[in-house]
Order: structure tokens, then C-alpha cells, then sequence
């Protein structure tokens, strides 16, 4: 049966899904790596593996979604709760222009103080002093809840964004789309499967190009794992607008759902499975910062084309305990150790040129920023710009 299914594959056809839990149960693990580094050698035969330099930023740890897997959130009112100013975003934009940056991929809480106004105002801030700097921001779940605190629809959100200067999409928040794990995992309510992919459509049909991701290894079955790729390849088929697949395992430390992290060799197979499934997706990224730059080298040969972005600031899965760190330096020398030509990209995947360190001097980050010093409670100013929902910011905004 593997024999007749890897024979398809290699023949470039397209699996289903009682095909792809065949492979993902019962092919070697060889197997499945050489059936992904076909497909990524056809769509990629010119051997490049790109990256992005860009910064993650995450605006606020306040959040009201309360996902169980999550370590990085803080309740409304907590004394470790904190939303950026617009200043302090600008001092990350500055230090990402420093060392050949070109877009922040901006996530955050639902913070229940945030409304469209406060993004509206910064994106337009950032556009003002950066015109050609990318704002990569606000996955589907936070869409959704802009949406909802503001009574405002959907495709309304996107298009007042986008009007302020949103250029695309990333894919956080999908965990798995399959709605007996979101209910298990708590992040049901702040986004089912359908609206996930319904947040994702819109995006796609507002002509945004956006990204795909999934974290397995909680509570999901195989199944489900390759439900999830079947949701995200279907939608893929109607609108194109995937520029990119990523996949993490689950970081447990610190999360009230606990348990234990997957094995590398479950990524790889796991990796390798989705570039075998999601053949409508041109680029799957290798999670180094979960897996380490090692298996991040390895995945290249498990279907990945590209090492994702380099890390100049991380929160939330490194809340989670994930502490890998690479500079522009060290991936690009994972990349050349691996046998391929590193070479920098935008969030479109298009070619920007080769590692900025051989064009010109640059900072060498070598400890992994973060959104704010231990111990700084500062509130921004501009929040008194916006009226609070929450109870705990309207009485300290009283005590003010
Ligand atoms: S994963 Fe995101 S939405 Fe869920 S609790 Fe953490 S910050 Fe909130």
C-alpha cells in the first residue's frame, strides 16, 4: 500500500486522506523525506533557500482568549500585563532597519482596551515614518476579535486595515482546524475552524497574501493532523492566497495544559507530510526556533525551502520554553553547510539578494530581544487616547 501511494506521489499526484495517514503511519521515515525532497525539488530545482529578516513583535500580552497552551498571555488587569507604545514600536522598526530588516510581524492578546482606532493610528504612524516598511500583522484570531469588540464585519476590518497600511496576513492562530481539539485546547471561542479559514478567505479575497501554520503534538489525533492540511489545501485551491506553510510542535513548559513536547523525528515526518499534502503550497518553512538550528538543517532535506525569519525578538513560544536563537550569520551557514545558496526574501517570497552581512557591516544580534524589559510597567501615552473597556483599566484609569 506505502509502495502504491509513494509511487503516486513521485508520479505527481495529489494523495487524499486515508492516503496521507497510510504514509504519515506506516512509511519509513526515509521514505517520507525523499517523497518531500522530490516535490521541493521540483518546485524549487534551483537549490536556494531563502529567509526573511524581520522582526517579531507582539504589541500587548494582555489577552482575554486564555488559550490552554499558551504561556505568554496575562489577564486583564495583571501586574506583568503590557501594551507597546507606538515609541517603543518605532525603536524596534529602527533596530530592524539597522540590521537589514524590512517588516515586523506584528501579533498580539485580544486586549479588550485595543480598539480599531489604536491599530488604524499605529499602522498609519508606522506608514508615516516608514513608507516602505511592512507591516506583516494580526492573525485571524485577532481579526475576529477586533471585529467583535468593535461590532464591525469581518471584510470591514481588513479593508479599514489595509487602509492604514496592513500588508499581509500571518497564519497564527490556527493550532489545529478542527473544532473537538480548539474546545479541548480553549481556543474554540476565539476562533473556530470555519472562522479561521472564513478570516483567511476574506483576507485572500481582499487581494492580501497570508500564511498557513499548525501546532500539533497536544491533543490531536493523525487524523486530525491531516484534516487540518486538508482545510488549509482546499482553501488554497480556491483562492491561491497562501504565500507559505509553517509547523511547530506544541511548547509545553509553563502552559496550564502541560505535557510533553514532540520528537524530532514527529516534525520531520510531520514536515514531510505536509509538503506531500499541500501540493498547492510553494514554500514550507523549517521551524528552527522550536526545533533548533540541527533539525532546522535537516528539514531542508524534509521538504522545507526556507528557514523562516531571523530572530531578532521572540516572546511567545519562548514563554512556552523554546529559547533557539540564530542571527543572519548562522543561518546562513546552516543553509550553506546543508548544500544550498542562502539568499534573503521578502514576505512574498521574492528575492531581495544575498546575506546582508556580505554586502555591508551590520549588528550581529546575538541575544534575543524582547517586547519589554522585565520589570517596565510603563503605560503608553497614547492609551488615554482610547476609551477602556475593561473594568481594571477604567478603575486605574479613574486613580490616574
Ligand atoms: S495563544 Fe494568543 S489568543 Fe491564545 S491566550 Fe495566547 S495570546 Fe491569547
Amino acid at each position: 500500500m506505502v509502495d502504491r501511494i509513494a509511487r503516486k506521489v513521485l508520479d505527481g499526484g495529489r494523495v487524499d486522506a486515508a492516503e496521507a495517514l497510510d504514509l504519515y503511519r506506516h512509511a519509513p521515515t526515509h521514505l517520507l523525506g525523499h517523497l518531500a525532497d522530490t516535490i521541493r525539488s521540483r518546485k524549487h530545482p534551483e537549490r536556494i533557500v531563502t529567509y526573511i529578516i524581520d522582526r517579531n513583535v507582539n504589541y500587548t500580552n494582555i489577552c482575554v482568549a486564555r488559550c490552554n497552551f499558551c504561556a505568554f498571555y496575562r489577564q486583564v488587569g495583571s501586574s506583568e500585563g503590557y501594551v507597546l507604545g507606538f515609541d517603543e514600536i518605532f525603536q524596534k522598526i529602527d533596530e530592524t532597519i539597522a540590521v537589514g530588516g524590512n517588516q515586523l510581524l506584528l501579533q498580539g492578546g485580544h486586549n479588550p482596551d485595543l480598539p480599531i482606532q489604536w491599530y488604524e493610528d499605529l499602522f498609519r504612524a508606522v506608514k508615516a515614518r516608514y513608507p516602505e516598511f511592512k507591516l506583516h500583522a494580526l492573525s485571524p484570531p485577532e481579526v475576529l476579535h477586533i471585529s467583535r469588540l468593535n461590532r464591525v464585519p469581518v471584510p470591514t476590518v481588513i479593508e479599514r486595515l489595509v487602509a492604514a497600511g496592513l500588508d499581509s496576513v500571518p497564519g497564527g492562530g490556527a493550532e489545529i482546524l478542527v473544532d473537538r481539539v480548539r474546545r479541548l485546547l480553549n481556543c474554540y471561542s476565539k476562533a473556530s475552524s470555519d472562522e479561521w479559514i472564513d478570516v483567511m478567505r476574506d483576507a485572500h479575497h481582499a487581494g492580501l497574501r497570508t500564511t498557513a501554520t499548525m501546532m500539533y503534538g497536544t491533543v490531536e489525533t493523525d487524523e486530525e493532523r491531516i484534516e487540518h492540511m486538508m482545510r488549509l489545501r482546499d482553501l488554497q485551491d480556491e483562492t491561491g492566497g497562501f504565500t507559505a506553510f509553517i509547523t511547530w510542535s506544541y511548547q509545553p513548559e509553563h502552559t496550564e495544559h502541560g505535557g510533553y513536547e514532540a520528537t524530532g523525528v514527529d516534525y520531520l515526518r510531520t514536515l514531510a507530510l505536509s509538503r506531500i499534502v499541500l501540493d498547492n503550497f510553494d514554500n514550507l518553512q523549517a521551524s528552527w526556533v522550536t526545533q533548533g538550528g540541527k533539525v532546522g538543517q535537516l528539514s531542508l532535506a524534509f521538504g522545507a525551502n526556507d528557514m523562516g525569519s531571523v530572530m531578532i525578538e521572540e516572546n511567545v513560544v519562548r514563554a512556552a520554553g523554546a529559547a533557539y536563537c540564530m542571527d543572519e550569520l548562522e543561518i546562513v551557514v546552516n543553509i550553506e553547510d546543508a548544500g544550498y545558496t542562502p539568499k534573503r526574501r521578502n514576505m512574498h517570497y521574492k528575492i531581495l539578494g544575498d546575506p546582508i552581512f556580505r554586502e555591508r557591516d551590520v549588528p550581529r544580534m546575538l541575544s534575543l530581544a524582547t517586547a519589554r524589559a522585565d520589570g517596565d510597567t510603563s503605560v503608553p501615552e497614547e492609551l488615554r487616547n482610547y476609551a477602556a473597556r475593561s473594568r481594571a483599566r477604567k478603575t486605574l484609569r479613574l486613580a490616574q
